[in-house]
């Protein structure tokens, strides 16, 4: 039989995906899996995390519909495309690597791309959004299979990081964003750090807190979160329920820092309150990130003469440059054995038991769920 023919025998290899019709509305799709254009690679989804965010989308608290789900992924290579030869750190990669792709796009064109502020592409969720009819169908993985574009950046898994792969998939969403607001804002040996709220965010901050050498206060109102944040290096913690003013917390941090008050301070609440009173927290000259507060429409008032006489200077992070995936993955092999990163990720699924996922999600029974497709 000659190559042709049985080219033409063979059944095109298909796939699977969660298709987002409309609110609460998911469906399996299969797709024929593409072949990969020269730049870019096929892979095969080894496992997906269910993050906040589309719980929101499948809430329907958000316009994204007829589209696939997912962000958080750790992949297999299975089909590279002609000119792949490395991933966007320069290592070799080869079929079989496991590989971490940064979610969002990063077109090298945009007005923000050409300065050099990636983070902020125009057109970051060009491909996700996209309804999976248009090939190459798999864009985002809550799927068997996922399409890393050629604008889309990736790195190999570190080998320290092959016994934790929930770990690993998780490292293109909240650890990235900590490492990038972090280098924003700026954390020095010896500084004090407050954190407020020990939800993903909160616990990579601290981590990444700590192992910078600064002294950390985490902030939150539940035992399970306050637990772990002890778990992941904070040095003192505040429980909200029983400091329930501001004041009351004021004076636990002016407590720990000889009335001085904290170096820097980390929003990851996503309440505006927070915000008001991240800013009380802080020393003179103090230096705070906010990046928990993101949905839009949610006020409070604030006396923006508070950061003047205090000399206060504020950053923001949303999303990150995508080498800063790269730095994630290295500081979690370089720390694996040191913080129960594990406990982050704390129930597996099967891709097809996702309605199940996503309502033990949604009533808080977990802290994280990945998905796993059995093929
Ligand atoms: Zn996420
Ligand atoms: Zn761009």
């Amino acid at each position: 039989m000659s190559s042709e023919s049985r080219m033409a025998d063979e059944e095109a290899e298909t796939g699977e995906l969660v298709y987002l019709n409309g609110p609460r509305d998911l469906e399996f799709r299969e797709y024929e899996v593409p072949d990969p254009e020269p730049d870019a690679v096929v892979t095969e989804v080894v496992r997906s995390n269910v993050c906040g965010s589309e719980l929101h989308v499948w809430k329907g608290d958000h316009p994204l519909q007829d589209c696939v789900l997912g962000h958080e992924a750790l992949c297999r290579v299975s089909d590279l495309g002609e000119k792949v030869e490395t991933d966007s750190a320069g290592n070799p990669v080869e079929e079989g690597d496991l590989v971490a792709p940064v979610y969002f796009q990063t077109c090298q064109a945009c007005e923000f791309c050409r300065r050099g502020e990636f983070y902020a592409c125009d057109n970051d969720y060009e491909h996700t959004g996209k309804s999976p009819d248009i090939w190459p169908h798999f864009h985002a993985p809550w799927a068997t299979h996922y399409y890393i574009y050629p604008d889309n950046h990736f790195y190999k898994i570190p080998a320290e990081l092959e016994d934790n792969l929930n770990v690993a998939a998780a490292a293109n969403c909240a650890l990235s964003q900590v490492l990038f607001g972090i280098e924003e804002v700026g954390i020095e040996y010896n500084d004090t750090v407050v954190v407020q709220g020990a939800g993903g965010l909160g616990l990579n901050a601290t981590v990444v807190a700590n192992e910078y050498g600064a002294e950390t206060i985490v902030i939150d109102g539940v035992d399970k979160r306050l637990e772990q944040a002890e778990a992941f290096g904070a040095d003192h913690v505040i429980d909200f329920r029983e400091l329930d003013t501001v004041a009351a917390r004021k004076a636990r941090v002016d407590e720990i820092t000889d009335g001085v008050g904290a170096d820097v301070g980390i929003e990851v609440a996503g309440v505006p309150e927070a915000f008001v009173e991240g800013i009380d927290l802080l020393r003179k000259g103090g230096r705070y990130l906010t990046m928990g507060n993101v949905r839009p429409g949610h006020e409070v008032d604030f006396d923006p003469g508070k950061l003047t006489r205090k000399s206060i200077d504020i950053t923001t992070a949303v999303e990150y440059d995508p080498w800063v995936l790269y730095d994630a993955l290295q500081f979690l092999a370089n720390t694996i054995d040191e913080y129960p990163y594990e406990r982050l990720i704390d129930a597996e699924y099967d891709l097809e038991d996702i309605e199940e996922a996503l309502e033990a999600s949604e009533n808080r029974d977990l802290t994280r769920a990945t998905l796993i497709p059995s093929r």
